[in-house]
């Protein structure tokens, strides 16, 4: 039997996946995750059995047992529980150090037991960390572990809705991923304050879509993004080139501001820049110079702009805080935090973005915020009311080939 499965395998499964792409007219091995069994009867008089085909295997001529991994599993121990040598378990194991370890066998994800049909003999046990790739483990042809990676296509795909609520909430509602709705963030965060929408706005963006098997499984690059207001209408579109990378406008200005619009991905803003504001805890009327952005303990506070950092310390007011100088004009400072982020310390260069400490509430004050000031001049100014000089447009020279791309991918965003 063993012997007929190792002849047959192969030349069932070149059958199957040969009949499934005439049915399914997609590529060949499309069959290959399918757990249905086809329709037979469209197959007319065909006298062909359809094995049905998961990890390669035709599953009829095995006893199979799909698993999780639960709490306390140890790969060794599954396979000593079901009958594998232990002698062959520490060889498999050994050998294959650099494809698989057994730190890599994690709660929760999926494992296939193929046992021959009696029951009695394990023949492959197949691990699935990811959609992305699995794991056979061969207990019979030729003992060992094997890596297979499944093929990634990417399409190019547009989704589009109108504010009622929040971005994500109308993004969900499209059937976005939280990924997704995470690289537009990045793609229009210097122009878009993501808390402050307005009812009745309408985003469209292209993307590429990452797909396994016709489904989608992740989003790669926002190509095009266009958010529309009432007054006016934000385009992002992607250009890289060895010298220039990012989002621009129609006519090929960057959209990097040069400083993010807030320190915090998400967040909400607990207290404005005040002059007269009445101190929380000291209960006295002490100016405010600076925007409070509340958030859990340990959410990542980001360096708005590149720099070089000032201070990186604690005070009893401040708390831990870093203070950063952005140029000749421009210095922030970030207050309250938890802990400083690693490496943070002064002198240290940092890039726009850069995780530079966690919030929580340090020094004076009552929950968890950052509190973030903007120095301008030598002269602390409220950051929201700030405007900057429209940034330098991409050289002449570089316009044709930007008209090209953006042409290309235009006609797609409208
Ligand atoms: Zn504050």
């Amino acid at each position: 039997m063993k012997y007929l499965k190792r002849i047959y395998l192969p030349l069932l499964s070149i059958a199957g996946l040969t009949i499934l792409f005439i049915l399914s007219n997609e590529l060949p091995f499309s069959g290959l995750f399918k757990k249905e069994k086809p329709n037979l009867s469209i197959l007319g008089s065909l006298p062909l059995v359809i094995p049905t085909i998961k990890y390669g295997f035709a599953i009829d001529t095995f006893s199979m047992a799909e698993n999780t991994v639960k709490n306390g599993d140890v790969i060794g121990n599954i396979l000593n529980d079901n009958g594998v040598d232990a002698q062959i378990i520490h060889n498999i194991m050994n050998d294959n150090q650099h494809i698989f370890k057994p730190s890599n066998f994690r709660v929760g994800e999926r494992y296939t037991l193929f046992k021959s049909l009696d029951g009695k003999e394990l023949e492959y046990l197949v691990y699935e960390p990811n959609v992305y790739h699995y794991f056979i483990f061969n207990f019979i042809d030729s003992i060992g572990i094997k890596k297979i990676e499944r093929p990634v296509t990417k399409k190019i795909k547009t989704t589009s809705g109108t504010i009622e609520s929040s971005i994500w909430n109308a993004m969900a509602q499209q059937g976005s991923s939280p990924e997704l709705i995470a690289k537009l963030e990045d793609a229009l965060q210097w122009s878009i304050d993501f808390y402050h929408l307005q009812r009745g706005e309408k985003f469209k963006i292209v993307y590429e879509s990452h797909n396994i098997e016709g489904k989608e499984i992740g989003a790669g690059l926002v190509l095009a993004a266009k958010y529309e207001m009432e007054k006016n209408t934000i385009n992002a579109i992607y250009y890289s080139k060895p010298a220039f990378k990012g989002y621009y406008d129609l006519e090929g200005r960057p959209l990097n501001k040069g400083f993010l619009r807030s320190p915090l991905r998400f967040s909400r803003i607990s207290s404005y820049f005040n002059t007269s504001r009445l101190h929380p805890i000291l209960r006295r009327v002490r100016p405010h110079f600076g925007t409070d952005y509340a958030a859990p303990h340990g959410t990542p506070i980001m360096s708005v702009g590149n720099g070089v950092v000032l201070e990186a310390r604690y005070s009893g007011g401040n708390g831990n805080y870093v203070k950063i100088k952005h140029d000749k004009l421009h210095t922030t400072q970030y207050l309250h935090m938890s802990r400083i982020g690693p490496g943070i310390r002064s002198g240290a260069q940092v890039q726009q973005g850069q995780t530079i400490g966690y919030v929580g509430s340090t020094g004076l004050a009552t929950g968890p915020h950052v509190c973030f000031r903007f120095w301008k001049n030598g002269k602390q100014v409220n950051h929201l009311k700030l405007s900057f000089p429209p940034p330098e447009p991409l050289p002449k020279e570089e316009i044709p080939s930007f008209n090209k791309e953006k042409e290309g991918i235009i006609a797609l965003l409208n």
